[in-house]
């Protein structure tokens, strides 16, 4: 994950419920990709910061750090060793072809393109091959990613060393999940300002409630209202699962008002995440932990980079 500071209710049901439900059938390994960041944004100042944010949400959310390292890929050098190495194994012609590049020239709206954007499947071949991963949970979007990864693994194994392979094809465990909206209705997004915060206090979160748009044609308590294309049920759906019949019922015949309605909302997403803002609360006074955990999550990742690094040297008769 791309750190971006403080995580949203997105990253919580996109991935990170994920995470935490694959810890107990899987070894992890957590990338805070601060290399990629680079791609989006080439302002550094305030990395360091946004990567410590996002680990403290990733440990408040129920990531174990015993069990699954937490790391940054810019303090394991075998990264961008082996992206050098990936490199050579690509064409510029099937990167070309990845259908997020073509995303993320109309997202950014770039007139041009630098390699790291070109690139950007290759660094993420080598994050996920470093750890000879065998299952990366990722979003449909990122499918085509790792389908660069599985046949960079294929080249690498077939040109060095075809009888024994050091690399595992990776399958993509696509994340099952009904995306929810952002406060205006569009992808929630901090950029765009429409998203509620794991770590925002009740206050916030009942505050964004009310200003999310609802149903148009439910103007006033009484009007017969569409559930299933107001974000705010959605928000039930997720959050408010034991209401979810009675608040269709009521918005459909017009018993329930959009206020009351955003209220309840409101009130069960705050409920759900407190058990969150709870332990932020403990990491936040503990910044000498969470260093640490960030720590030994890098000791431990780069013995394994460095094992595989070492495999690769040794196949291809380098150093
Ligand atoms: S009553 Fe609730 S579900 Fe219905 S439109 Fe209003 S906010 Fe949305």
């Amino acid at each position: 994950m791309r750190p971006t500071g403080k995580l949203h209710l997105g990253h919580l049901t996109g991935a990170l419920e994920n995470w935490v439900a694959l810890q107990g059938e899987y070894q992890n390994y957590h990338l805070i990709a601060d290399y990629h960041a680079l791609t989006t944004n080439p302002d550094t100042s305030d990395i360091y910061q946004n990567s410590i944010d996002m680990l403290i949400d990733w440990l408040a959310a129920g990531i174990d750090p015993l069990k699954s390292p937490v790391f940054r890929q810019s303090q394991i050098k075998e990264h961008t060793e082996l992206h050098l190495i990936f490199s050579m194994l690509v064409t510029t012609a099937r990167l070309e072809r990845n259908p997020s590049l073509k995303e993320q020239i109309r997202d950014l709206q770039l007139d041009t393109i630098a390699y790291g954007h070109l690139g950007y499947p290759v660094l993420q071949a080598a994050d996920i091959l470093l750890y000879k991963a065998e299952v990366v949970p990722v979003g449909e979007d990122q499918l085509p990613h790792i389908e660069i990864t599985r046949e960079i693994a294929r080249h690498f194994n077939s040109q060095y060393t075809p009888k024994d392979p050091v690399f595992p094809e990776p399958e993509g465990k696509v994340t099952k999940f009904a995306r929810l909206p952002g406060l205006d209705g569009k992808r929630m997004s901090k950029s765009v300002g429409n998203t509620i915060l794991l770590s925002d206090s009740p206050e916030v979160i009942m505050k964004k409630t009310k200003s999310a748009l609802t149903d148009p044609q439910k103007i006033r308590k009484g009007d017969p209202g569409h559930p299933d294309i107001c974000l705010i049920f959605a928000y039930h759906n997720k959050f408010n699962v034991p209401e979810v019949g009675e608040i269709r019922k009521g918005c459909e015949s017009g018993s329930l008002g959009c206020v009351d309605c955003k209220m309840k909302c409101g009130t069960r997403i705050a409920e759900a995440l407190a058990p969150m803002r709870e332990k932020r609360r403990y990491y936040e006074s503990r910044m000498d932990e969470v260093k640490s955990v960030l720590l030994e999550g890098e000791n431990k990742a780069r013995l394994v980079a460095q094992g595989t690094m070492a495999q690769v040297r040794s196949v291809m008769g380098i150093g």
